[in-house]
């Protein structure tokens, strides 16, 4: 079990760092996606209403990233002040200046080499700024990281309102009730390669659409033309399991034109593109009769104008009965615009922690709040 942030009572006098998911897009120098800003809120304005002193702590990409502009963003609707530093001198001069209620952002945590080295010098630096730590960052949680495991060793730590939404979003589909669908796609079938096992051990069936069913299509000795082919060798492996269910038919581009033909002729020119849309009308009873289902990674290169199989799925499982779990970086950004978001029990926005937590049932950022509980 994992503590959560409401337990937290009176917190006045209290410093409390706060590791939110800060890392949002920057176009010029300015927030041009402020989503995962204010998913943070919560978190900050509860332990403000606690009496709390905040430290606001994240990474921002990577070691040259700034969280000046999302500093300059935040400072429009609330008070805080930045430091140009992420646990040296300054930071503890003005962790130490704070008083109840007030807030302060720290720069990049990647700005110090020890963060991504998980460097035990560094992760005491940093939780010696505060006397409780709090992650609500749960799209770092996969990352063995010394703001995401080390400092729980340090501090009592809790989980806050984002990080428990994200992880009580997605325990549903680690043991889904049955029948139940996994849909898998996206490309580059290396990285997914665990989940994939696991919803193999989970689910009733398995689809696998997207660039990801080249890789069976190349396994079964079919002809894939040009198309992105990642991971045949380990789709050998699978070919055999009688869960997974691919494709017949998919829609390629070709010289001249675009189309949809039988998975197992195209031609050496051809590029597979997406799946198509008759592919996802023999899905549909499947999804339909399904009492979950989970989906992760667009079904065609949607980026190029490939979205039909994506859209067409999208609306298909947004529409069924049964509890339907969402989320994957590129598979919301296929979906956006289609206004179908919240037909869906639960989407998640924490991309790579997803995709690792559904493959291992937990990450090391859990782990290491659960072992915090010993500390108080
Ligand atoms: P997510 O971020 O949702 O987990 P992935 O990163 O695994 O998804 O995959 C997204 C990428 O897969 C997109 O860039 C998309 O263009 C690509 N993709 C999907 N289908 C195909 C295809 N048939 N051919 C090439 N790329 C594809
Ligand atoms: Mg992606």
């Amino acid at each position: 079990m994992i503590r959560s942030v409401e337990e937290l009572r009176d917190l006045k006098g209290i410093r409390v760092l706060v590791r939110a998911s800060l890392n949002v897009p920057i176009q010029n120098g300015i927030v041009s996606d402020a989503t995962r800003l204010n998913a943070a809120l919560p978190t900050i304005h509860f332990l403000l209403t606690r009496g709390a002193r905040v430290i606001l702590a994240s990474h921002m990409s990577d070691s040259v990233g700034s969280l000046r502009p999302v500093f300059d963003h935040l400072k429009k609707t609330m008070q805080l002040s930045f430091v140009d530093d992420v646990a040296g001198t300054r930071a503890h001069t003005a962790a130490n200046a704070l008083k109840d209620g007030e807030i302060l952002l720290l720069e990049n945590l990647r700005r110090n080499a020890g963060e991504k080295a998980n460097d035990m010098g560094f992760a005491k630096e940093l939780a010696s700024l505060a006397d409780i730590f709090v992650n609500d960052d749960f799209t770092v949680a996969h990352r063995k990281h010394a703001g995401v495991i080390l400092v729980p060793t340090l501090l009592p730590s809790y989980a806050g309102f984002q990080f428990l939404k994200e992880l009580e979003g997605l325990t549903p589909a680690l043991e889904p009730k049955s029948p139940s669908l996994a849909i898998l796609g996206g490309a580059k079938l290396v990285t997914k390669m665990a989940l994939l096992q696991r919803l193999l051990e989970k689910y009733d069936r398995v689809f696998v659409g997207g660039a990801l069913a080249n890789d069976f299509y190349a396994a079964k000795g079919y002809e894939t033309g040009k198309s992105l082919v990642s991971g045949m060798d380990i789709a050998k492996k699978l070919l055999g399991n009688s869960k997974i269910i691919l494709p017949d038919e998919v829609t390629v581009l070709s010289a001249n034109d675009s189309h949809d033909t039988p998975a197992d002729e195209l031609a050496p020119n051809d590029i597979m593109s997406d799946i198509s849309v008759s592919s996802i009308r023999a899905l549909q009873p499947v999804i339909e009769q399904a009492r979950f289902v989970l989906w992760n990674g667009p079904m065609g290169h949607f980026e190029t104008g490939f979205r039909a199989g994506t859209n067409e799925l999208a609306k298909i499982i947004a529409n069924a009965k049964g509890t339907s779990i969402v989320g994957g970086g590129d598979t919301l950004s296929s979906i956006q615009n289609l206004g179908v978001e919240d037909k869906f029990e639960f989407v998640s926005t924490s991309g790579g922690a997803m995709l690792d937590f559904l493959g291992s049932g937990t990450l090391p950022g859990i782990e290491a709040l659960e072992q915090s509980t010993k500390i108080s």
